[in-house]
């Protein structure tokens, strides 16, 4: 879009003649020129809009000189006409205007038109395409090829050897049609030759349909794999991908670098390959671009019009590799463009929080100096800091929306504490939700005896609290007596209101949502929205966390108190489980108590469940006869589990045989040794957190991680990064490096956009200049309410309205 056309452009077709006349003699004749300056305002005012910071100065400059020109006497006009001229100069040498925005939605609805649009795709392939998530011309355009096959070099036949993919090309000299020996499959054979050798092209099943796609004297350009030959005869390639080369095709057209998509199973490979070319040739053009033209250029990124058609349709010299690898220029504009669009949206949904209005609540200068006061020990140094940032939030009159993430036993609850004590000594309650009772019962355990001696009044609320205590509870909460409740749901229940309800701690994120917020808002006795202080015991990588919790501000604990004794953690095969279990019974023998842990996954959860549940009876039975045992699993009813948990907390039993579901904060200091069997069943986070449930008393501890004989020696040394180190984040970030987002925690992340491009994995830094760059532009235009962000608006609602609830942006 040039300045040819659009608003700019009609102001300066009405104006550059009459200034550049009157300009031609230095204005002597300004008194006889009539200038239409109702009509020029006009213009100005329509131009307005689509052009950017500066040239709006120009124009508001020029709006300002022209109102009122005849009225003034004429030394002035001369002067004012004078000043118009050069702006008239200044705005010839303007950057065109902006793209229009009405043209930009115009072709992205466009995009979002159905395959069925596309040549050769009726109602049937329509549908297949659709249970493989291609339902619109623009899911094909950013179906990108998976790898890419170097057909540049087109070797003779004769040169072939086997085990190489090759590419050759020849003509048909025969087809036949059999059954192979043994098995009887349908068999098809179609040899190609070129001046000195053959080739057997080979395919099993499917007969028919190639047998009829073959004739004598065809040329072929085929590519694959060579197989040895059967006999004496020529060498083989089965099922290769062929082109046919029409009489008027030049061998050169069909070679060059060629895109291999992922595609239905039953859909030929070229079929795939011309419906995408189709989808480019209509519409990869059409694609407006998201990013800002100056981010563009600051990245020195093309565009993505220009980059699907470099990946679409690579060209003769391009880079091979790069392209294999994701790495190449085009990839990496692509992805900047969807992590630019997807950081902007979190951003937004993070400053709207930032807008809205919250109370504020200063820094405390009574309760935390009396409270420090009475600490056995002295905060961490990555405590302190946390607190730091959450005090800042709450010192500002807008809501905290904070994500504070440290590894198990960092100490999450005091900065917790801290950030209470902040609120209290302000005037406001503050709520403290953990995902279960026993949970709840624990924190507050740990908060009653510091708040208390601060004259800080603290309540447990849950749903084991009923009767008289509950009622008093309840009452003092609506009075405001009651400064911290601790507690699990049935905080957020009908029945339940706060005089002045100031902040909301939730430990472990995942049980707590937007919904859980909302109930909670609506109890709080006040208008002004609620900090919130999540907690989460599971490190996050830093460029996960910038995405899972875009809409969160992270603060992280990233060290451990001193004096801890680490766990020591064995990884070891079956063989050795005797040898394992000989360690726990002395563990036992020595007064403390024990976890077996069974994965048990979703889908096989009926047969996990038989084996953590037999395997007590043959534990019992065998290596822990003597020993007291219990069952722990998830199919249990929450009163079940926790009835267990507080029993193995009172010491009543010694080996707690479980699933995952104790990897949940709980807290059994004398519990110091913990065997996870199947240990290659889990991911490397989980684990790390599993044997987080030990080594939280004083003796030391140990985690021995089993896993099968027969499983692979890489697959085994993999595990072994938990041998070597506690960190939790290095642990992370082998876990997602190994198995990707998706699998991360062996859990589904909620609320994880798929990327089409993008991988967290392999970009990283990318993540990190998006989220910069989206930052930076946000910075100018927190709304995105200028002229110059109308375009990314309508692209970013485009692109995440289903996905981010960011209806409320475009
Ligand atoms: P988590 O981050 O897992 O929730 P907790 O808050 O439960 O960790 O703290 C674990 C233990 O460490 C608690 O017993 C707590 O009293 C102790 N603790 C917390 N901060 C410190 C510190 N700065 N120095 C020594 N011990 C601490
Ligand atoms: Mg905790």
């Amino acid at each position: 879009m040039t300045a040819a056309a659009g608003p700019l452009a009609d102001l300066l077709r009405a104006l550059a003649p009459p200034l550049d006349f009157l300009a031609a003699d230095d204005f002597r004749h300004c008194d006889r020129t009539h200038l239409p300056l109702a009509s020029l305002q006009d213009r100005v005012r329509e131009a307005r809009p689509v052009v950017s910071g500066p040239v709006r100065a120009v124009l508001d400059e020029l709006a300002q000189v022209l109102s009122g020109l005849d009225e003034r006497p004429e030394g002035e006009r001369v002067a004012a006409l004078r000043r118009a001229h050069a702006l008239l100069e200044s705005l010839r040498g303007a950057p065109p205007s902006l793209p229009d925005v009405t043209e930009v939605r115009r072709r992205l609805a466009a995009l979002q038109a159905p395959v069925t649009t596309l040549p050769q795709v009726g109602p049937k392939r329509a549908a297949e395409l659709e249970r493989f998530g291609l339902a619109t011309v623009e899911d094909v355009l950013y179906h990108v090829p998976f790898r890419y096959e170097d057909r540049r070099n087109v070797a003779t036949i004769a040169s072939l050897r086997v085990g190489d993919e090759a590419t050759t090309q020849g003509r048909v000299a025969s087809v036949r049609q059999g059954f192979s020996g043994r098995r009887g499959r349908s068999l098809l054979e179609v040899v190609l030759h070129d001046e000195q050798g053959a080739l057997v092209l080979v395919w099993f099943n499917q007969v028919g349909y190639f047998a009829r796609r073959f004739h004598e004297g065809q040329r072929l350009f085929v590519h694959g794999r060579i197989e040895a030959p059967l006999g004496n005869g020529p060498a083989r390639m089965v099922h290769p991908e062929v082109t046919e080369l029409g009489a008027e095709d030049a061998a050169a057209e069909r070679a060059g670098i060629v895109p291999v998509y992922e595609k239905p199973t039953a859909m030929p490979v070229g079929v795939m390959r011309r419906l995408v070319q189709s989808a480019v040739e209509r519409a990869a053009d059409q694609v407006p671009s998201g990013l800002p033209p100056e981010v563009a250029r600051r990245l020195d990124l093309p565009d993505p019009s220009s980059a699907l058609r470099a990946l679409h349709v690579p060209a003769a010299a391009a880079d091979v590799a790069a392209l294999c690898s994701g790495q190449s220029v085009a990839h990496r504009a692509l992805a900047f463009d969807e992590l630019f669009l997807l950081q902007l949206g979190l951003a937004l949904r993070r400053s709207q929080a930032g807008r809205e209005s919250g109370r504020s609540h200063p820094d405390s200068r009574r309760l935390i100096p009396a409270l420090r006061a009475r600490l056995p020990f002295r905060p961490t140094a990555a405590q302190e800091r946390t607190f730091g940032e959450i005090a800042a939030d709450l010192a500002v009159p807008h809501p905290m929306r904070r994500l504070l993430q440290g590894d198990v036993g960092s100490g999450k609850t005091l900065v917790a504490l801290l950030a209470a004590l902040t609120v209290a000594e302000a005037g406001a309650q503050v709520a403290f939700m953990a995902p279960t009772e026993l949970l709840a019962e624990q924190h507050f355990e740990t908060i009653h005896p510091l708040a208390a001696p601060l004259g800080v009044e603290t309540a447990l609320l849950t749903g084991a609290v009923k009767g008289a205590a509950r009622r008093q509870v309840l009452a003092g909460l609506a009075d405001g007596s009651v400064g911290i409740v601790v507690g699990t749901q049935a905080l957020i229940q009908a029945g339940v209101d706060f005089a002045t309800l100031g902040l909301a701690v939730v430990d472990e994120q995942h049980r707590f949502g937007v919904l859980q917020r909302a109930a909670l808002q609506r109890q709080s006795g006040a208008s002004a929205a609620l900090d919130v202080l999540v907690m989460s015991a599971t490190p996050i990588p830093r460029t996960l966390a910038l995405t899972l919790y875009g809409d969160l501000d992270v603060s992280t604990i990233d060290e451990l108190p001193p004096g801890r004794t680490p766990i020591r953690t064995t990884l070891c095969r079956e063989r050795r489980r005797d040898w394992v279990h000989e360690q726990v019974r002395a563990e036992v023998a020595a007064g403390h108590q024990a976890y077996v842990v069974y994965p048990l996954v979703e889908e096989s959860e009926k047969s996990d469940l038989r084996a953590a549940t037999s395997m007590v009876g043959e534990l019992a039975a065998g290596p822990f006869a003597g020993l007291r045992l219990d069952l722990l699993h998830g199919r249990m009813k929450p009163e079940e589990k926790e009835r267990v948990m507080r029993r193995f907390k009172r010491h009543d039993f010694d080996v707690l045989v479980a699933t995952t579901v104790v990897e949940v904060g709980i807290d059994v200091p004398n519990a110091s040794v913990m065997v996870v069997e199947h240990a290659e069943r889990f991911g490397l986070a989980q684990l790390h957190q599993l044997r987080g449930r030990v080594g939280r008393g004083t003796a030391a501890s140990h985690c021995f991680l089993v896993a099968p004989d027969w499983m692979a020696e890489e697959t085994f040394q993999r595990l072994r990064v938990l041998e070597q180190t506690t960190d939790g984040f290095r642990i992370a970030e082998a876990d997602l490096a190994l198995r990707g987002p998706g699998d991360f925690l062996g859990t589904r992340q909620a609320g994880l956009p798929p990327f089409r491009i993008a991988s967290l994995v392999r970009d990283t830094e990318l993540m990190r200049a998006a989220r910069d760059e989206a930052l930076r532009w946000l910075r100018d235009d927190p709304t995105l309410e200028r002229p110059e962000s109308a375009v990314v608006r309508a692209v970013l609602a485009h692109r995440w309205a289903g996905r981010l609830e960011l209806a409320q942006v475009g």
